[in-house]
């Protein structure tokens, strides 16, 4: 089912009415309202202990509404039966939205663009382009179809590193035509500056998604430099289960929402002597989680993006290069639209001068205090 299939079912189907739901009488509407659910989508997507603890309900009576919630959802036709078979799932995958990232070279690696349903996290180091190219996404997903985008009228993109900075989208979108203010208008930036916010802000994601229509989640990035604070009993074990448990809520979104989650990932900046610098922050939770796995590696003007982990098991590499149109093919001696323009006048090639350096927010120190 695409998400204009859904979209139109859900136009038919009350999907925000609790009472359509077996064994739901107004008492228990009230209480699921109370919590803040607005639909029963986000009541089936939700987490029990979250659904208890919003609502101030017993486990049993959470489990019960989330179970009614999604037996609700199979039987409706709001969303695919869970029970499928392998010619079902193939048409499914044929219907999968893409969004192209800009480079026709990284949409060929990722077999036609970023995916709704699914995870893909681009990891790489400090200045690697993971950042740009969430922005190029963010626009992106916006395009008609015949465009390479999917239409999107709402974008979610989760900043926890301060480092979101709407003037490059305005450039962006300049160049390539696009009227910025629109774009700008859709993407909706939530900016997490401690764990705690964060994790809030995982727990309410499908509220948000609902509010905003939002078809694509950006986490620029999943694991912050910055974040000081420790979670847990902070052993490895306890760190790496509320990872996991902020993944699997990221994951259900995307499937019930049908939408692309993007996440940016740091390499890891330990500097004990075990720790291989070029691997993805994380750990294995991330990338069990993490439906495509892609590398950032900058050399030169270019970027390497490797694919590392996909179900299609082939990993090859391909080349990037950040612009001020946002991400393209790499070319050898480009030339960028300013330095053309002003090539007639006066002979000088490029400088650097237009690309803008990153900035972040206040410290941001090696400290993954997630992986
Ligand atoms: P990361 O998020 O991986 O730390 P970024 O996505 O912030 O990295 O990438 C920063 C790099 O993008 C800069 O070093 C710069 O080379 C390049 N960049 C940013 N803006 C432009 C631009 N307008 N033109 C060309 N390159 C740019
Ligand atoms: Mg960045």
């Amino acid at each position: 089912m695409t998400s204009d299939e859904i979209n139109n079912t859900n136009k038919e189907i009350d999907i925000s009415d609790f009472l359509q739901l077996e064994g739901i009488g107004p008492a228990a509407n009230k209480e699921i309202k109370k919590g803040g659910y607005v639909s029963i989508l986000q009541l089936a997507a939700a987490m029990q202990e979250d659904v208890e603890n919003s609502c101030d309900i017993s486990a049993d009576k959470a489990k019960k509404y989330i179970k009614a919630a999604q037996e609700w959802l199979d039987q409706s036709g709001v969303m695919n039966s869970r029970v499928t078979s392998g010619l079902d799932d193939l048409e499914r995958r044929e219907q999968m939205q893409k969004i192209t990232t800009g480079s026709s070279n990284l949409d060929t690696l990722l077999k036609g663009g970023i995916e709704t349903q699914a995870i893909t996290e681009f990891y790489g180091s400090f200045g690697s382009g993971k950042t740009q190219l969430c922005n190029m996404i963010a626009i992106n997903a916006q395009l008609p179809p015949e465009k390479g985008g999917i239409s999107a009228k709402g974008v979610i993109y989760i900043d926890t590193e301060g480092t979101f900075r709407p003037e490059r989208i305005k450039n962006i979108c300049i160049e390539l035509g696009l009227d910025y203010r629109e774009i700008l208008s859709n993407i909706t930036r939530i900016r997490t500056g401690t764990l705690m916010e964060f994790i809030y802000r995982i727990k309410t994601l499908s509220n948000e998604i609902e509010r905003r229509n939002a078809k694509v989640i950006i986490i620029d990035s999943i694991i912050s430099r910055s974040r000081q604070e420790k979670i847990g009993r902070g052993t490895l074990a306890d760190r790496q289960q509320v990872l996991g448990q902020l993944l699997h809520r990221i994951m259900r979104c995307a499937e019930i929402y049908n939408a692309a989650v993007i996440l940016a990932n740091q390499v890891q900046a330990n500097p004990d002597t075990y720790g291989d610098p070029t691997k993805p922050a994380g750990g294995n939770v991330l990338g069990h989680a993490s439906t495509y796995r892609l590398s950032l590696r900058r050399s030169g003007k270019k970027t390497v993006v490797t694919m590392v982990d996909s179900p299609m098991g082939k990993y090859d590499s391909v080349d990037i290069e950040i612009t001020e149109r946002g991400i393209e093919d790499f070319v050898e001696n480009r030339k960028s639209a300013k330095a053309k323009k002003q090539g007639k006048e006066n002979k000088e090639t490029e400088t650097s001068e237009s690309q803008e350096q990153p900035q972040e927010d206040s410290e941001s120190e090696h400290d993954l205090v997630i992986a």
